[in-house]
């Protein structure tokens, strides 16, 4: 996998770069990041805080309260184009998500497991051979959750997509 990554907002102003290969790139389905990207799901990168050097200084945030853990998560956006590009959290001080659709080569990393797939939308497909989670990876006390690898392509929300 590619050590360092690139990326940045839509307009530029936004850069960052990290020293190393994510922990993990998953998709996640939860109804939080539908709307905080305004899209189907959002695809996410999470590195060591210190692994992610950025013009943080450039970066708006805004603060939510998790409907789940009641923890903050922060949402890091460019205040000139809206983008957002990184995720931090009051749970995991020590963690930072970077947006996948923000790298430069979006294709240099994987995605390697889909999470809260009981909240995706219809039309959502999830790829074979891949983790998913009903759910979170782990519950608010941190234990591992059950995954599922599906054989093939299966529709997330089989009911309405039959
Ligand atoms: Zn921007
Ligand atoms: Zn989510």
């Amino acid at each position: 996998m590619t050590e360092g990554l690139e990326g940045g907002c839509l307009c530029g102003k936004v850069r960052f770069r990290t020293t190393q290969a994510p922990l993990r790139t998953f998709a996640c389905h939860c109804t939080f990041c539908q709307r905080v990207t305004g899209s189907s799901y959002y695809a996410e990168s999470m590195f060591p805080m210190n692994a992610v050097v950025l013009n943080a200084g450039a970066l708006s945030s805004y603060e939510h309260i998790s409907d789940g853990s009641k923890k903050k998560v922060f949402v890091h956006f460019c205040p000139n184009c809206g983008t957002t590009i990184s995720l931090t959290f009051e749970r995991w001080p020590e963690i930072r998500g970077i947006s996948r659709g923000c790298y430069d080569d979006p294709n240099a990393v994987e995605v390697s497991s889909h999470i809260w797939t009981q909240s995706a939308q219809t039309g959502t497909a999830l790829p074979k051979g891949v983790e998913c989670f009903a759910e979170a990876r782990v519950t608010l006390e941190g234990q591992a959750e059950p995954s599922t690898r599906h054989t093939a392509p299966v529709m997330a929300r089989a009911k309405s997509d039959a």
